[in-house]
C-alpha cells in the first residue's frame, strides 16, 4: 500500500498522490497532506554524487508512491532541462558568510518555475493513471507572476490547454509583455476590464458552474488548477533543500550530519513548508527562519500564537509576498494540532468568519523549529546596497527581505556560527527598478530596459533570456473582455 493523502479538514478523505494532484483542493476546502512524512532512503554520500534530476527522483518517489519509476523520471527530465540556464538547476552562491540558493534559473526567473515546470507533467501523468480521457484545461487568474510561470510550464504540453486571465490595467508593463508574447498553440491570455479579485472570482465561478462542466465534458475537456496549494507543487520544492545540503557536504563546507539553518522569504508559506518537510524527512536543518515583509502576519503569529488578517494590506517592493492569508500554513496548523482535522477545521472556520484564530499553548510549543521576523521597506533596500557594496553580488527585493531577517535572527539569538542557506527566490532582473534604486537613487531616471543593461554591467551578470526575449518578442495574445464575458471567451477558445 502506497502513501495516502487526506484532507486537513477531514481525515476520512483518502486519496492516492495522483488523485490528490488531479483534484488540487479537497471538496471540504482542506488541503491534501500525506498521512506521514516519509524518510529519505538514500545516504548523504549517495546524495552528494547526484545531479539535480537524480536528487529529485530520490525525494519525490517517497511522496508520489503511485507513480512508476519510469513515469516519475519522465516528468523530472521534461521539467528540469535546458529551460534552466544552468546545468545545476539550483546553484549555491556564497556571499558575505551565507549561501544563496538561487531558485531563479528557470524560464520566468523566479522560484515558481521550480514547481510549475514539473506540475504539468505530473498532472498529465496523473490524468492518464486515473483514466481521465478528457484534455485538461488549466484556468488561472493572475496578478502578474504566477500567470507567466504557469503559461511557461504548460506551453506545448500535450493533453493540456491553459487560459490565463489578468487585470488589463493591473499588472506591470514587463509582466504584461511577458504574458502576451507567450508561445505555444495551447496557451491563451486574456486581459479583463476589472481588477485581480474580479478575475479570481470569475475563474472560481467557472470552476463551480455545473452546466459548463457538463458542456466541457461533452466536448472532451475538464478544468484543473495550477494553484500553489496543489501537493504537486509542494513536493518538487522539497528537492532543492536536499540538493543544497548534499552540495554543501560534497564541497566540504559542512561535516556529515552538521545542522544548517534555512531562511525563506515567505508569502503563501509554500516554500518554507517544503523546507519543514525536508527536515522531517531527516535532513539536518536547525532553524527554519520565516521572513516576512511589512505584511507581517506570520511574524505576529509566531510571536503571539494568534493569526490575524484584520489589518491594512501594504504594497511593498516584494509584491510576491504581499499576502495576508498564507494558505499553506494550514498544513502546519493541522500537524501541530496532532493531525486533528476537526480542530484544524474549527480554526480555519474562525479565519473565514472573523479573519483570525488563536492556537493553544500546546500547539505553540511545537513551533520551536521556526523563527519569524520581518524587514521594513527601508531595511530591505539597505540590505541590497550593503551586500552589493561589500561583495558586488546583487540580490532581488524578496531575497533581501530574507537577508534582513537573517541579520535580526543573528542579533537576537547570537547563533552566528551555524551555516545558513538563504532561499533566493527571484532574479534581480525581475525587480530591476527597486533593486537599482536601492543601490543608487540616480538610476530612477532610466527606462526599464536601460536599467536592465545597467544592472548587467554593475552586477557583472548576463541579462537572462527571459528578459532578453521580451525586448523584441511579438505580441501573440490580444483578447480583452468584460468580466461577465469570461465563460464565453473560454468556450470560444475551446471551439465549443
Ligand atoms: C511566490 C514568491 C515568494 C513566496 O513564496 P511562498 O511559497 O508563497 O511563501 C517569495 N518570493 C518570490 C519571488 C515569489 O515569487
Amino acid at each position: 500500500m502506497g502513501l495516502m493523502y487526506s484532507s486537513t479538514r477531514n481525515s476520512d478523505v483518502k486519496m492516492t498522490a495522483s488523485q490528490a494532484i488531479l483534484k488540487g483542493l479537497a471538496d471540504d476546502g482542506g488541503l491534501f497532506v500525506p498521512d506521514s512524512i516519509p524518510a529519505l532512503d538514500v545516504s548523504l554520500d549517495e546524495l552528494a554524487n547526484m545531479s539535480y534530476q537524480e536528487t529529485a527522483y530520490a525525494v519525490m518517489k517517497q511522496f508520489l508512491t503511485d507513480f512508476t519509476e519510469e513515469e516519475l523520471k519522465n516528468c523530472i527530465n521534461k521539467a528540469y532541462d535546458s529551460k534552466f540556464d544552468t546545468e545545476e538547476i539550483a546553484p549555491l552562491v556564497q556571499a558575505d558568510g551565507a549561501y544563496y540558493l538561487e531558485l531563479f534559473h528557470g524560464s520566468t526567473i523566479a522560484f515558481k518555475d521550480m514547481a510549475l515546470s514539473i506540475l504539468p507533467h505530473l498532472l498529465i501523468t496523473a490524468a492518464r493513471k486515473n483514466e481521465v480521457k478528457n484534455d485538461i484545461v488549466i484556468l488561472t487568474a493572475t496578478s502578474g507572476d504566477t500567470g507567466k510561470a504557469a503559461l511557461a510550464g504548460f506551453a506545448d504540453v500535450e493533453g493540456t490547454k491553459i487560459i490565463v486571465f489578468y487585470p488589463k490595467n493591473g499588472v506591470s508593463p514587463i509582466q504584461e509583455k511577458q504574458m502576451v508574447t507567450q508561445k505555444g498553440d495551447n496557451t491563451f491570455v486574456v486581459g479583463i476590464h476589472g481588477n485581480f479579485d474580479q478575475a479570481q472570482t470569475g475563474v472560481k465561478m467557472m470552476f463551480n458552474d455545473t452546466e459548463l462542466k457538463a458542456e466541457m465534458d461533452k466536448a472532451g475537456y475538464q478544468f484543473s488548477s495550477a494553484n500553489s496549494i496543489n501537493i504537486g507543487r509542494l513536493v518538487p520544492q522539497i528537492v532543492y533543500y536536499v540538493y543544497a545540503y548534499a552540495k554543501l557536504y560534497a564541497n566540504g563546507e559542512i561535516a556529515k550530519d552538521e545542522s544548517i539553518n534555512v531562511v525563506v522569504p515567505t508569502g503563501n508559506f509554500g516554500n518554507i513548508l517544503a523546507a519543514f518537510y525536508a527536515k522531517n524527512m531527516g535532513l539536518p536543518i536547525g532553524k527554519l527562519i520565516c521572513a516576512s515583509n511589512e505584511n507581517k502576519v506570520l511574524f505576529d503569529f509566531f510571536s503571539t500564537g494568534t493569526y490575524d488578517r484584520n489589518r491594512e494590506f501594504m504594497l511593498t517592493s516584494s509584491p510576491s509576498m504581499d499576502i495576508l492569508i498564507s494558505s499553506n500554513l494550514e498544513r502546519l496548523i493541522y500537524r501541530i494540532a496532532g493531525n486533528d482535522a476537526a480542530k484544524n477545521a474549527d480554526l480555519m472556520k474562525a479565519l473565514t468568519s472573523c479573519g483570525k484564530y488563536e492556537i493553544s499553548e500546546d500547539m505553540k510549543a511545537q513551533l520551536s523549529d521556526f523563527y519569524g521576523n520581518y524587514s521594513s521597506e527601508q531595511e530591505t533596500a539597505e540590505v541590497i546596497k550593503n551586500l552589493y557594496d561589500k561583495t558586488g553580488y546583487v540580490i532581488d527585493t524578496h531575497t533581501a527581505v530574507a537577508v534582513g531577517v537573517y541579520n535580526k535572527y543573528k542579533a537576537d539569538t547570537k547563533d552566528t556560527d551555524t551555516k545558513t542557506v538563504i532561499a533566493s527566490t527571484a532574479s534581480p532582473f525581475k525587480f530591476t527598478r527597486s533593486v537599482m534604486n536601492a543601490i543608487d537613487t540616480k538610476y530612477d531616471a532610466m527606462s526599464d530596459f536601460e536599467l536592465v543593461d545597467e544592472l548587467s554591467k554593475i552586477g557583472n551578470v548576463d541579462v537572462p533570456n527571459a528578459i532578453e526575449e521580451i525586448r523584441s518578442a511579438k505580441v501573440l495574445h490580444d483578447t480583452v473582455c468584460e468580466v461577465d464575458e469570461m465563460p464565453a471567451v473560454v468556450k470560444k477558445f475551446l471551439g465549443m
